[in-house]
This record gives C-alpha cells, sequence and structure tokens, in this order.
C-alpha cells in the first residue's frame, strides 16, 4: 500500500526530552503519526505520514458514543550497533485484526500496519531513546468517525499510529508490585470482548483501579466473569506463577489478551527446561500454594510492564507475600532473556526481532 510521506516544517519539530530517566509511560509523543482512512465502498484510502496533530471530529462520531475503537501496543528498540528492532509486530497485526472482527470494524492489511510503523519509525528514529530500559512505544488505533447516533457500525474509520519515547510502565521500575485480586468486580465474561483490545474494557476497569490504589495495591487481578473463582489476568499484563519445575498461566480462553509477552515468556521458559502448564487456576488454591511456598515467583507479562515482578498478593483481605517479596531468579532470567533478545544483547534464535 502506498503510504505518502509529508514534509515535516521546522516550527512543528519539537524538543526531545533531555533527561531519558524521566521519560515515564505515554506523556511524551513524536514528530510525526500515521494516518489512514476507511470509507466504505472504497475501502482503506490516502494513508500517510504527516506532522503529529489534534484531530477535527464531529461530536456525533461513533467511537465517542459507543466505543467502536481498538488498538495495540509494541515497542522499537535501539541496539548498541544503532540498528532498530521491532519484537514480532506480526503477532500485533494478526491480535489488531481480531480486535477488528469482534468490533466490526475493517481489517487493516498487513502491507499498512506492519509497513506504515516501519516507515513511520525510520522517520522518528531520532525520538527512539538509549538509556537502560527505555524504548519507542508505539500506538496503533482505529476509531470510528461516522457522524451519527444510531447504535450500528461505522461506514468511515481512522487507523493511526502515534509513537512515544517511554521508560519504565511502572514508577518503582523492576520492582515487585503488590496485586488485590478483585472479588467485587468483573472485567469480561465468556463471549464478551475480553480477547479483544478495545478501549471499553480498560474504562469499565478504571474503578477496580482506582480502588485497589485507595487499598495501596497496584493493580487488580481478574477472577473468571463466571465463577468469581479462577484467575485471569492484570490490567495490562498476563499473569505466571513460578513453581518449583514449572510455570503455570490461565488458558487463553476468550476473556483475556492473548499477549506477545505472554507468549514469548512461555517459549522462553519451555527452553530453559521448565514445564509449561496453561490451566484454569484456582484462587484458593493459589492462594494456598503462595502460603505453602509452593509458588516460588509470581509476575506479569506485557509490552509495556516487559516482565513485573509481584511481591505481594492480597484476596479477601488475605495478604500474602511471595516468595521472599523480591525479585525471584526465574524471574530475573526471563526478564534478562527477554530484554537480551529485545535489544540485541542476545541472539534471537526465535526469529522475533525484525
Ligand atoms: N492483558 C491486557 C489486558 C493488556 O492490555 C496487555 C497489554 N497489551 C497484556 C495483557 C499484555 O499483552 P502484550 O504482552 O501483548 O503486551
Amino acid at each position: 500500500m502506498d503510504i505518502r510521506v509529508e514534509p515535516l516544517p521546522d516550527d512543528r519539530k519539537k524538543a526531545k526530552v533531555a533527561d531519558e530517566t524521566k521519560l515515564g509511560f505515554g506523556r511524551v509523543f513524536t514528530d510525526r503519526m500515521l494516518l489512514a482512512e476507511w470509507k466504505s465502498g472504497q475501502g482503506w484510502v490516502d494513508a500517510r505520514i504527516e506532522p503529529y496533530a489534534p484531530f477535527v471530529l464531529d461530536p456525533a462520531c461513533l467511537v465517542f458514543h459507543y466505543s467502536q475503537e481498538i488498538f495495540e501496543g509494541l515497542k522499537a528498540y535501539k541496539w548498541a550497533d544503532g540498528s532498530i528492532a521491532l519484537f514480532r509486530p506480526e503477532m500485533n497485526a494478526r491480535r489488531f485484526n481480531l480486535s477488528a472482527e469482534r468490533l466490526c470494524m475493517p481489517d487493516v492489511p498487513e502491507d499498512l500496519f506492519i509497513g506504515g510503523i516501519e516507515e513511520l519509525v525510520r522517520l522518528e528514529q531520532d525520538w527512539i531513546p538509549t538509556s537502560d530500559g527505555t524504548s519507542l512505544y508505539i500506538r496503533p488505533a482505529m476509531i470510528a468517525v461516522e457522524p451519527v447516533l444510531g447504535v450500528k457500525p461505522s461506514d468511515h474509520f481512522y487507523f493511526y499510529v502515534i509513537l512515544s519515547p517511554v521508560g519504565a510502565y511502572y514508577a518503582a521500575g523492576f520492582n515487585p508490585v503488590k496485586i488485590l485480586v478483585e472479588d467485587k468486580y468483573v472485567r469480561a465474561v465468556p463471549g464478551g470482548t475480553g480477547e479483544a483490545k478495545t478501549g471499553g474494557n480498560y474504562a469499565s476497569s478504571l474503578k477496580a483501579g482506582l480502588e485497589a490504589k485507595k487499598k495501596g495495591y497496584d493493580q487488580v487481578l481478574w477472577l473468571d466473569g463466571v465463577h468469581r473463582r479462577y484467575i485471569e489476568e492484570v490490567g495490562a499484563m498476563n499473569m505466571l506463577f513460578a513453581y518449583e519445575d514449572r510455570i503455570v498461566t490461565a488458558p487463553l480462553t476468550g476473556s483475556i489478551l492473548n499477549g506477545v509477552t505472554r507468549d514469548s515468556t512461555l517459549k522462553l521458559a519451555a527452553k530453559l527446561g521448565m514445564k509449561i502448564e496453561e490451566r484454569l487456576i484456582d484462587i484458593n488454591e493459589l492462594m494456598a500454594d503462595v502460603r505453602s511456598g509452593k509458588v516460588k515467583e509470581a509476575f506479569g507479562s506485557g509490552t509495556a510492564a516487559v516482565i513485573t515482578p509481584v511481591g505481594v498478593l492480597c484476596y479477601k483481605d488475605e495478604v500474602v507475600q511471595v516468595g521472599d517479596g523480591g525479585v525471584g531468579l526465574i524471574t530475573q532470567r526471563l526478564y534478562d532473556t527477554l530484554t537480551g533478545i529485545q535489544y540485541g544483547r542476545i541472539a534471537d534464535e526465535f526469529g522475533w526481532v525484525r
């Protein structure tokens, strides 16, 4: 697909953040963005890379009322030799189109999704930070822009990609977080949109997150919406538990996100000789196993969160510490291997890096 590159006037160039340790997550955006439009009867038209700017949209647009919206998240890494790597972008392209299908939105062809990202990142490569643990976060999204108040799929969409130089997702960096197991609110149900990366899933999770923060926890761990008993996932991470010889994680039953980092971590753990169990995890069994020390380590996985150790779990007012509450050996090893591949320090045996 042809992507037009529009000029970037000097007065549209922004100053870069001088101190990369102060980047935080997703607050700074680069000079350019990618934008393409889909119109009923025409398909994808007018793909272009243009100066980053606000959209002017009719207040009636469907996205503002009925949340017909999807997004993705991946990163570009700058290696010590100056080359730039994307990590498994074809998985994000595939997941984006699964989300699109669920939300009655058009398929985005790979040459627009990945080709567009590659071209945009190439143009914006000076924005990729190089300090330890930093990267360029890539946010593709699609929104419904037909201005009509009837509830129906839009006949006009924007697909766009913006870029943000980022540091650690959690302010604590690579340090254990505290997780509250949510027993009041529900994130997803069978047949719902849990597996799609759509804004509504996140909007409806805000209240639980806020209440958890008030109690001193970083995030909530969702239980399944039917039995309120089986572990699902955390706000923006899948959850994995390390026993003596195995990694246990929730199966992909349709109500959790099929995480790129989850899949990669499971493959790395298998390579390290660990058994992998994707199975229903009863929260009562998990709490008992943490209490007895059978669960040695717990961690979340996600593009933004990378691998985040979990030091404390709380369920129905019982607080348990996982292992010694610090960063476990398996968590550290998986973190080092995964980031080693992403930053080109370790050979990529899996062919993940592009
Ligand atoms: N679950 C949810 C709900 C998420 O938003 C994310 C972040 N995309 C993840 C899991 C982790 O997925 P990934 O490893 O692909 O970033």
